[in-house]
């Protein structure tokens, strides 16, 4: 599912983040990557979710090349990822349960699935009776799950989280594990970054050791069988490199449903080669942090999302 090939990543000159890394994670695989602070362990996740390209090496996730992604594809990629950041939880102004319908109302879903994947997912990571409150009234670990949660409701092919047990106790920590596992059962292909080698403690997973930018040791790997018999088809995401290069020579012509939207939000639109509100709703929490909008312009384009669901 992923591979990287002897990676290496400079941020400048005379600082290498990672030199020459290379391993493969298999599809269904749950897969640690420690390493102490300043190790690289981010740097491999920033990689991988396209915020940062390598400045030599390849990575591939499943039969996409990952730093050649051009903006415009980035969102149809990322839809991909199931990814909680070391910082970034959970929508202060929604509720948990808000948080998580939120993930799934811009992927077009029905009412009712909406309402079956969110009482699923507060199950899932033991947070029904919390439902309603805000994410300040929550402790650290649930916030932490509510993000776990929120990051599953597209269903992920990966799920990635950074340090997610970072400044939680022992029992916190756990219990965050327990539910990476479950999902890993579940299907879901997981990899867990931490600096905490407590976590690994008697853990019988992959655990990828990176030091100084290297790849120190990578213990544990099982062949797993692989669970799809055949590839979905990747409808949204031109394979080869003509088919790519068309979508970025394409002047983008937008659906007549955007019309009445403002100048600026149609040039973001554009910009990231939304050209249906079909393909506005399957983006992601992500993509929309990606495409800079202004406080105003998210309000419109939310606007623009719940009419557009109420008239179909
Ligand atoms: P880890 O996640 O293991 O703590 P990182 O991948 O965040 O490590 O960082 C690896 C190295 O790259 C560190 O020396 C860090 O200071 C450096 N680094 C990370 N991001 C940047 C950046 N944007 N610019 C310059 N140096 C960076």
């Amino acid at each position: 599912m992923v591979t990287f090939d002897t990676v290496t990543k400079k941020y400048k000159e005379d600082i290498t983040a990672l030199q020459d890394v290379s391993f493969q994670i298999e599809e269904g695989e749950f897969c640690f990557v420690v390493g102490p602070s300043g190790a690289g362990k981010s740097t491999i996740m920033r990689l991988l979710i396209r915020e940062e390209v390598p400045t030599s090496g390849s990575i591939f996730f499943k039969d996409i090349e990952v730093p050649k992604l051009t903006r415009r594809l980035l969102p149809a990629y990322r839809q991909k990822l199931g990814v909680v950041f070391q910082d970034i939880k959970l929508l202060q102004t929604k509720t948990l349960e808000e948080n998580i319908a939120f993930a799934l109302e811009i992927l077009d879903k029905s009412h009712k699935e909406i309402k079956d994947t969110t009482d699923y997912l507060l199950d899932l990571v033991d947070l029904r009776e919390r439902r309603t409150q805000f994410p300040n009234e929550l402790s650290g670990g649930e916030q932490q799950r509510g993000a776990i949660a929120r990051a599953l409701a597209n269903k992920p092919d990966l799920f990635i989280a950074d340090e997610p047990t970072g400044n939680l106790d022992s029992e916190n920590a756990k219990q965050i594990l327990d539910i990476l596992n479950t999902i890993n059962r579940n299907g879901t292909t997981v990899m867990v970054i931490s600096h905490d080698f407590n976590l690994i403690n008697n853990s019988k997973n992959r655990i990828i050791n990176i030091i100084n930018g290297k790849l120190n040791s990578d213990t544990g790997k099982k062949e797993t069988k692989k669970i799809l018999d055949e590839e979905k088809k990747e409808e949204d995401m031109p394979k080869s490199k003509e088919e790519r290069k068309e979508v970025e020579k394409k002047d983008i012509k937008l659906s007549e449903e955007f019309d009445d939207l403002s100048k600026s939000v149609k040039e973001k639109l554009k910009k990231f080669a939304i050209k249906t509100p079909q393909t506005l709703l399957n983006i992601t929490e992500g993509d929309l942090k990606n495409m800079d909008l202004k406080s105003k312009e998210r309000g419109e384009l939310e606007n623009f999302v719940r009419a557009y669901l109420k008239k179909q």
